[in-house]
């Protein structure tokens, strides 16, 4: 495997009390695979993006073992992860908006990552900046390598994102909610050009929307609550979802009717006792109520957590 996350845990303190934002999560990525990590806001899955890239606040309490490439990214110093980021892993982050710097050069934002970590001098880079433009398919690229952010579509900026992500061609890509906040259009493009630019790569995407995670990952995981609920193929998961949570996910969806889950998500700081699920699932049992349920295989590489599946 080329990632190994091993009983994760991230934790950071607020004044209400401990958020435990990851909870015992396993999780595993193979070369040039590609897995979505699926789950409303909040369940947790953008920080566990950050624990892998090591950018979390520096007061999270985390625990249990990031294997990437046998290598524990955990133990390694500042330094260490300092070179792995762009070059090994790269994360596209969320919200281009707020994520570009607003007083940089579109060309100049891309070519500062492609400089770090590829030797290039300043001009090379930029010239190699304007190819990763190109090749995300901004139009006019040199000419948009000389302008600003705020000059930039929605549209546009996502593709720049993607095109800082791969500048250093790297062995893990970490995609957050990609297509968030796009409209249909776009959100189409984008998922394309994502499909197109990350084959034979290793990703994971981070993302509340099912249905561009399933048109771009072989395999999908379920959070919720800062647990994995469900693992399975992209096929299986959108065909044959196990645990109550992911089928009333799917429900959700607008070609489903959009009918929602009822109720909504639980406190990280003072989660239910037993299935976190408990309060919203229709098919709670008694047990339910008392008992956490383990994770268990199904075959297929197929997992689910809930007592009805044992
Ligand atoms: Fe629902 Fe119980 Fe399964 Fe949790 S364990 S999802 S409450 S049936």
């Amino acid at each position: 495997m080329l990632l190994d996350i091993i009983n994760l845990k991230a934790h950071f303190p607020t004044q209400d009390g401990m958020v435990k934002a990851v909870d015992c999560v396993d999780l595993s990525l193979g070369e040039r695979e590609r897995l979505g990590l699926i789950g409303e806001t909040g369940c947790g899955k953008t920080v566990l993006g950050m624990s892998i890239i090591r950018l979390l606040q520096p007061t999270t309490m985390i625990e249990g073992q990031i294997l990437f490439k046998g290598k524990d990214l955990l133990k390694l110093s500042e330094e260490e992860m300092r070179r792995n980021r762009g070059k090994e892993i790269a994360m596209i982050l969320q919200n281009p908006t707020t994520s570009l710097n607003p007083v940089l050069k579109i060309g100049d934002q891309v070519a500062e990552a492609i400089q770090l970590h590829q030797g290039l001098n300043k001009k090379e880079a930029k010239e190699k900046a304007v190819e990763m433009l190109e090749s995300v398919r901004i139009p006019e690229a040199s000419k948009r390598a000389n302008q600003y952010p705020h000059e930039l579509s929605g549209g546009m900026k996502e593709r720049a994102m993607i095109a800082m992500g791969l500048a250093c061609n790297p062995t893990l890509i970490l995609a957050d909610e990609p297509t968030k906040g796009l409209d249909t259009e776009t959100k189409a493009q984008i998922v394309e050009l994502l499909k197109k630019m990350t084959e034979r790569k290793s990703m994971l995407i981070i993302t509340h929307d099912l249905g561009v995670a399933g048109q771009i990952c072989d395999r999908i995981a379920v959070m919720y609550a800062g647990e994995l609920l469900e693992e399975a193929s992209s096929e299986a998961i959108l065909n044959r979802p196990a645990h109550p949570y992911t089928q009333g996910f799917i429900n959700s969806l607008p070609v489903k009717g959009l009918l929602p889950i009822r109720g909504s998500s639980p406190s990280l700081i003072d989660p239910p006792q037993g299935c976190k699920f408990h309060p919203r699932c229709d098919s709670a049992v008694e047990i339910c109520r008392t008992k956490h349920p383990e994770m268990v295989n199904l075959g297929n590489g197929h997992s689910v957590r809930c007592h009805l599946c044992h």
